[in-house]
């Protein structure tokens, strides 16, 4: 009877002692899978940023063209308007474009031509310098509010 018990307790202790390793091995199949779980999404998420940094690039890309495209239909068009705009954007004194300074602002004078307004009113004798009419500071039109 006691040798029976014992056996049985010895059963059960070897029962139990499978029943561990059993669940150690599910433990470590669980542990692959996660493993393999980490890698597939770290992979995942590297194949993410790389086809982000693909779109990245595209969209650089695409800004870049479209710089460049503006860049030259720019030039083209200045080309275009440069006969007739030429007179009206820059001094024919100085030849600079007329900018925010006010000495760089266009002005007309009565004989049609155009200048910087700061030029024209600091002139000493007021003559146009294109065409040497006689104008008087007052006849000095801003072309500016
Ligand atoms: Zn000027
Ligand atoms: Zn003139």
């Amino acid at each position: 009877m006691v040798s029976k018990i014992h056996k049985e307790a010895r059963q059960e202790e070897g029962k139990a002692e499978l029943k561990v390793e059993s669940d150690e091995e599910e433990v470590e199949i669980c542990r692959e899978a996660l493993e393999n779980a980490e890698k597939a999404l770290e992979n995942a998420e590297k194949k993410a940023k790389e086809s982000n940094d693909e779109l990245e690039k595209k969209k650089k890309w695409r800004k870049t063209v479209q710089k460049r495209f503006l860049f030259v239909a720019k030039i083209a068009a200045e080309e275009d308007n440069s006969d007739l705009d030429h007179t009206e954007e820059s001094c024919k004194v100085c030849f600079e474009k007329f900018g925010e300074d006010d000495c760089q602002k266009a002005a007309i004078i009565p004989c049609g031509h155009q200048a910087c307004f700061g030029f024209l009113s600091s002139l000493p004798q007021k003559s146009c310098p294109t065409c040497r009419a006689e104008f008087t500071d007052d006849k000095i039109l801003k072309l500016f509010p």
